[in-house]
């Protein structure tokens, strides 16, 4: 009787140490699906992922022209995803026509986008990029409409849009 019970306890044992094992990794695939390491390619790593045109604005920080892209005119509910590596980044909610050519938004979804001052045109402006594979996206300027009064001026080609 003892020797069948020891050996019961030495399965489970055994079973429970497998299947923690299985749940332990999986969780570690999981987080890490979600990390900024994960979205670290290299210059080649990208420039194979993505279009020449979002490889230059996304990662050499270039802007279309005005008036370029189809996202200028998109008014459909959905989400504004970056075109490097997914994160939502805008609702179309915060979608605003602000006449300059460039899809605009009053707002970004919380923590999608992380803002540096660049000096390109002399006169500081504040280039925002996607929190998660730094990818350029576009500038903020303080001139937007209310609640917020941003206007962020985003690149198309650095977006992907989805329709809800
Ligand atoms: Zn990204």
């Amino acid at each position: 009787m003892n020797q069948f019970l020891s050996r019961r306890y030495f399965i489970l044992i055994t079973t429970m140490s497998i299947l923690k094992f299985f749940l332990k990794s999986k969780k570690a695939l999981a987080s890490s699906e979600d990390s900024q390491e994960e979205w670290n390619l290299t210059q080649e790593e990208w420039k194979n992922k993505l279009t020449p045109e979002s490889y230059y604005i996304l990662r050499e920080e270039g802007t279309e022209r005005a008036f370029s892209s189809n996202l200028n005119n998109e008014k459909r509910k959905g989400i504004f995803y970056c075109a490097g590596c997914n994160l939502p980044l805008f609702n179309s909610d915060t979608k605003f026509d602000s006449g300059t050519g460039w899809p605009s938004f009053w707002d970004s979804i919380q923590g999608s986008v992380e803002t540096k001052v660049d000096f390109k045109l002399i006169v500081p402006r504040t280039e925002y990029h996607c929190s998660r594979c730094g990818g350029h996206q576009g500038h903020v300027f303080n001139d937007g409409p209310l609640p917020t009064g941003k206007r962020y001026c985003n690149n198309g080609l650095a977006l992907k849009f989805r329709a809800e």
